[in-house]
């Protein structure tokens, strides 16, 4: 691009580069996190209905039916849930929603890379602040950046662990500004999170999305609980229509009819995933223990074994240079027959 065109962007997003993982087709793909074991019934049914009829007309402005299925969902009244084009839109947006540009948005590290991407969009200042020596958040290095909004992620990606309940605490006590916590894969999780009670704490949101246990990432439906009037500006920042009309209907399907499918396959996952540790154990590898639907397992030059792991037909994503960790790769847990392809390819890939 020309150097002029350059300069009639913001001046934050000449250091943007645009989101470049390797999404190229494989036989075998492990390396995204979503749902590996296929489409939610009832989802499908409402998403073919719905395709047609909903094509002409626009959505409804702020997805008042969704809302209302996620709020029964998550034991809170619907006023306290804003929903989006994917949890990242309303990560992107709840951000944007309390900072002026200048100011700081702190994140651990490593954490969901796309946060410092959504700080350099919305003109912020990005505070990084290591994971501790036991992977957990460092409430206190988070609080003294003295953020506006600081961004915490459990359980944690691509680590897959849980921020310790302490440590949680201490971040609400400690920090002034708003939380943002990003739960996108807490129903792999056998804690409770903070999603029921959100509303009570004065400066918490919490972020989640359809994309994982409910198997829904090409709709793009994410959303945030907490109180009522924080969510109300996350509402503003967002913005009317972000949710199609045939991702609604299809979203609020799965919400009501298709739980027992989510379940079944959140229950197969975490048996897999000690399935799964346990075989990688057999190979030497040491994974994190996992709260996810994915394992993360240090390696040597994890660039190269992604390299020679997709020429197996297998792909898994890469983390060159973790801080705190060094080269990892993240493999997403799914049915037990693909976890084997994934085992042989790795056993042929190590050799
Ligand atoms: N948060 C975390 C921690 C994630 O890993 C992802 C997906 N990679 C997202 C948010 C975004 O998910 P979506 O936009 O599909 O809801």
């Amino acid at each position: 691009m020309r150097r002029a065109d350059l300069e009639l962007a913001r001046r934050a997003y000449r250091e943007i580069a645009l989101y470049s993982v390797d999404r190229s087709p494989c036989a075998v793909d492990v390396s995204d996190n979503t749902n590996l074991f296929g489409i939610p019934s009832a989802a499908e049914r409402a998403y073919r209905e719905a395709a047609v009829s909903s094509l002409t007309r626009y959505p409804p402005l702020y997805a008042t039916q969704l809302k209302a299925a996620l709020a029964s969902y998550a034991g809170v009244s619907a006023a306290e849930v804003v929903t989006g084009c994917g949890s990242d839109d309303v990560l992107d947006s709840a951000i944007r929603a309390f900072t002026e540009p200048g100011e700081t948005l702190a994140t651990s590290d490593p954490s969901f890379a796309m946060v410092p991407i959504f700080g350099q969009m919305n003109a912020l200042r990005v505070s990084k602040v290591p994971l501790t020596a036991t992977l957990d958040i460092d409430a206190e290095a988070l609080a003294a950046t003295g953020a506006k909004v600081t961004y915490v992620c459990s359980p944690n990606n691509p680590t897959g662990m849980l921020a310790s309940r302490s440590a949680m605490e201490g971040l609400l006590e400690l920090s002034s500004g708003i939380i943002l916590l990003d739960e996108a894969y807490a129903e792999f999780s056998q804690q409770e999170g903070f999603l029921r009670t959100a509303p009570q704490l004065e400066r918490l949101l919490v972020v989640r999305t359809l994309s994982k246990a409910f198997g829904l990432a090409g709709l793009r439906v994410g959303y945030a609980v907490g109180p009522a009037a924080l969510i109300a500006e996350v509402e503003k920042s967002r913005g009317p229509y972000k949710v199609s009309g045939s991702a609604e209907r299809a979203a609020v399907a799965a919400l009501t009819e298709d739980r027992p499918w989510v379940d079944a396959h959140v229950a197969e996952v975490i048996e897999n995933r000690a399935r799964l540790t346990d075989s990688l154990r057999q190979l030497g590898l040491s994974p994190l223990p996992s709260s996810s639907n994915f394992l993360l397992v240090q390696v040597k030059d994890a660039p190269s074994l992604a390299k020679r792991m997709r020429q197996e037909g297998v792909a898994i994503r890469p983390f060159p240079q973790l801080t705190g960790l060094g080269d990892a790769i993240r493999i997403s847990i799914g049915p037990w027959p693909m976890m084997e392809a994934v085992l042989s390819a790795l056993r042929r890939t190590l050799r």
